[in-house]
């Protein structure tokens, strides 16, 4: 069976027997015409419509949650990773990868971390690099007052590197439940959308 999960926006609409440029409701209005045809109701259990139906509510889909994603300012492009059209968020390596693939561990990386959060992860290895290094430094001085000097910056270093990392770990568990909340928001609606229509 043909899958949407590989197919560009512009084959997406050629389902839907339309061509760019096009508008949503444009979208709506072919999806709703062919549903009406394709719909297993009306066709008594031909497989070969039942299949074309999945097709084109599965293209019709792709294309509403892309233009969804278009109008609350999101990127929207290929996933590098399963294929698929619609939101991506940009990897550190500059790679797009889909809102599933993101936060998916099969997806390779489980985020594409923003600058920020490297670089404060950096900053935590480094911090605890040095608290390291002024411990070494305690242990080997003689003067009891140079001890304590070195003692006291090592800790100090050592608690500057755990809040940095605690730091991080916040920013990390705020950005994943943004993200699981918008995502299960647009599929939400989009669902909302199909069985509002489907009642009409
Ligand atoms: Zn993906």
């Amino acid at each position: 069976m043909l899958s949407v999960r590989s197919m560009p926006p512009s084959e997406c609409l050629s389902l839907l027997g339309l061509t760019e440029p096009v508008s949503v409701e444009q979208i709506k209005q072919s999806y709703r015409r062919l549903a009406h045809h394709l719909h297993p109701d009306r066709n008594g259990g031909d497989e070969a419509a039942h299949q074309r139906f999945m097709l084109v509510t599965e293209a019709y889909r792709t294309l509403v949650l892309a233009s969804q994603a278009v109008e609350r300012g999101r990127q929207v492009g290929t996933c590098v990773h399963c294929g698929r059209f619609g939101e991506v968020a940009r990897g550190v390596d500059g790679s797009s990868l889909c809102t599933r693939c993101v936060l998916s561990p099969r997806g390779g990386r489980l985020l594409p971390m923003p600058v920020l959060v490297v670089a404060r992860c950096l900053t935590a290895i480094a911090l605890i690099c040095v608290a390291g290094y002024l411990l070494l430094q305690a242990l080997a001085a003689e003067d009891a007052r140079r001890v304590v000097a070195y003692s006291a910056a090592a800790s100090a270093s050592g608690l500057l590197s755990l809040l940095a990392l605690a730091w991080t770990c916040v920013t990390v568990r705020v950005c994943l439940t943004h993200h699981e909340r918008n995502l299960s928001r647009s599929y939400r609606e989009a669902e909302n959308g199909r069985r509002s229509r489907r009642r009409s």
